[in-house]
Parts: structure tokens; sequence; C-alpha cells
């Protein structure tokens, strides 16, 4: 333990006014929210100082610990003398609370920081799950009940998030009256000053258990495997997100359940693509086929379906099957299925074939060719 008056930097004769006033230099130098580089050695030295000031500007501590070497005379040490420093301590810089009406008055909103150590008692709010769920392409087409394994905290049932058994084996906290916060007197540089507290008896929760609930070892919840019933939407897609409002953590003393986010995995077709909510599909078609026209088996949603190939189909035109699509998410529209034919030629050609071909090449009109005629004539132009 650092010698008090090393700490704040005065003189053991020093006067109250020199002890505030170093102790104003100190904390505000060692203030955690102004030592962002090292934030944890600042709240150390910064304590030290509190403590350090706490003693030397109540004279009776002043002269104990001058005389004793402690605060408390010879024979009291330990003896909770200065409350509002280490207890309540779990909320980070809260143990402070008592110097919050110092800081708020030297910084400004830094005082802000010791509020949060009294909301022990509050209603906290649970937090979401973030999980995954894998969907085959047509359940994500069409929606689909599916169940999925959660492990989630939930309030304990047996003592109702109490941790007291059967719910009923606690009592109201007699210090604070249940509230879990308490008023503790403090010595400031403006005198004694009255702030509000994390109640040290009952650790901030307002109640004391006489005899913990077994199942939760007290804690009041209980982490558990879950199988939960989901209903996907038909036209979901890969990568978006859905949300089961309460079906995540549970919240504590009253706060809200958090969600279940699930994130939507989809299963790839083997033939069929997918483009929001269009269905993308591309087919090989003989070029005797594309020239004559004649029928072709493609996959749809709904199964194999027949497309008739008009006669003379350029490769690469797409016909669209309207309303073969994908259901619109939470419409009772639905996408369209595009279908791309691609025109294929057989590897080798027998002579025979090839004497047909020529004899179809030589009574077509060269006119006929649109787009072959428009490029010979530019090519002449050039
Ligand atoms: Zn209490
Ligand atoms: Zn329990």
């Amino acid at each position: 333990m650092a010698d008090y008056y090393d700490v704040l930097g005065v003189s053991k004769n020093a006067t109250q006014d020199e002890i505030k006033s170093a102790y104003r230099k100190k904390a505000k130098q060692y203030h955690p929210d102004l030592n962002k580089d090292d934030p944890q050695g600042a709240a150390e030295k910064f304590k030290e100082v509190n403590e350090a000031y706490s003693v030397l500007s109540d004279e009776t501590k002043r002269k104990n610990y001058d005389t004793y070497g402690s605060a408390d005379g010879p024979t009291g040490f330990g003896g909770g003398g200065f409350g509002g420093f280490k207890q309540g301590s779990q909320g980070g810089f809260g143990g402070f609370g008592g110097f919050s009406d110092i800081f708020s008055d030297l910084f400004g909103g830094f005082g802000g920081a010791s509020a949060k150590a009294g909301s022990y008692s509050q209603a906290v709010d649970g937090s979401d799950i973030n999980s995954t769920i894998n969907l085959t392409f047509n359940e994500a087409c069409f929606g689909c009940v599916k169940e999925i394994k959660v492990n989630r905290e939930e309030t304990c049932e047996h003592c109702k998030g109490t941790g007291a058994k059967n719910g009923t084996e606690y009592k109201t906290c007699t210090e604070c009256g249940g509230s879990g916060r308490v008023q503790y007197k403090q010595n400031t540089i403006f005198g004694q000053m009255t702030s509000i507290g994390v109640c040290k008896t009952c650790n901030g929760k307002g109640k004391i258990i006489k005899e913990k609930c077994s199942y939760c070892n007290g804690k009041g919840i209980n982490k558990l495997s879950r199988t939960i019933k989901v209903t996907v939407p038909a036209g979901i897609d890969e990568g978006q997100i859905l949300t089961l409002r309460g079906e995540g953590n549970s919240g504590i003393n009253g706060g809200y359940d958090g969600d279940l986010m699930l994130k939507v995995k989809v299963d790839k077709h083997p033939m069929l693509e997918r483009d929001g909510y269009d269905v993308k599909l591309e087919v090989p078609i003989p070029f005797t086929t594309s020239i004559l026209g004649g029928k072709i088996v493609i996959p749809s949603l709904e199964g194999k379906l027949e497309l008739t190939i008009p006669e003379l189909t350029q490769t690469g035109t797409t016909f669209k099957l309207k309303g073969k699509g994908i259901p619109v998410l939470r419409k009772s529209t639905r996408g369209d299925l595009l279908v791309t034919v691609k025109v294929e030629f057989p590897k080798n050609l027998d002579r025979k074939t090839k004497e047909a071909v020529k004899t179809l090449d030589a009574s077509v009109d060269q006119a006929q060719y649109d787009k072959y005629k428009k490029y010979v004539d530019k090519l002449k132009n050039l």
C-alpha cells in the first residue's frame, strides 16, 4: 500500500485546502475516461488517489492513519470504513460510486460512469442468439416448417428466476428495502455528500436467498437445449435472416427475451439457378431442333415440363414461362422461369448428312440472313 501523502503528492503537514487541490489535480490526471491509451493502469492509480483522499480529507481517519498506519485505527482494520470504494465494484468503475458527484462537477458528464453500478436489480434484456438454418432449394422456394436445435439461457422454471428454492426461499434485503441500492455518505472536497451505490448486503439484487434453487444453483437461469419449430416463409433466399421474436436468451428481472436470428443457407439446385424471384435454366438443343422446331423437356419447380421450340430458333433465345418462378416473399405473386436455349452441333458429319446440308445451304437465299447481310455490307464500306 502506497503512502497516502505520496499518492496525492502532499507533505505530512498539508492543510485540507492543499489536500483538496492536490486531489482535484490527481483525479483529473488519472480519470479512466481521460486515459484511453492505458485505462487499466489509470484506473488503478485513480483508485489509489480516491482512497488516499477519502482518508486524508477526514481528520479522524487522517489521525488514525498518521498514528497507526490505518484509517480505522489500531483494531478495526477491514471493518468496512469507507463503503463506497470497494463494494459494488462489479460495474467496472462503479466502485467509485460515492465520488460521482465530484466527477460530474469536475468533468461535466464523466460522472455517469458510476451510475451503472446501481443497475443490478433492474431489468436486463436477454441477448439475441445467432444461428443458421439450412434449407433445400425447394424448401426456400415454397416455405416449410422446420425444427432446429438451439442452446439458450432460460429463466429457471423451478424458482421462477429468483434463484431461491421453490421460488420462495428468499427474503427482501432489509438494508436496501429491495431496491438493490443504498445511500452512501462520502467525504469529498465539498464536504460530506450523499450518493447512491449498490447495496453490498445483497449485491444489488434486492433480495437475500435463504436456500438456493438446486436446479440453477441460485443463478435463476439455466442453459438448455431446445428444439424450436421454425415456420419458413416461401421465397426466402440465401443470406437472409429469419428473426424469431423472444426465442433468444431470457431476460432477467422482467427484461425482454432476446430474439433468435437465423441466417438462411440454401442448397443449390442441380439444374436450376435462382436469380431473385426468377429461376434460370440453360438448355442445349440439337441444331436440327433449332431449325425445324420441336418439343424439349425441362425441369421446373413443379417437376418436368414440356416446352415447344418454334421453327428457326436462334441460339441464345430466352423463353419466359410467366409465374413459374419463385413465390415472392409474403406476396401471392411469383417470378418467372427463364429458359435460354443454346444450339449444339453434332461432333461429326457423315457424307450423306454433309450432302444434305450442302443442298440446304444452296437453297437458302443469303438475303434471309438479316444480321449476316448487315455485317457483310458494313465490311464492304470499310
Ligand atoms: Zn440490499
Ligand atoms: Zn432455479
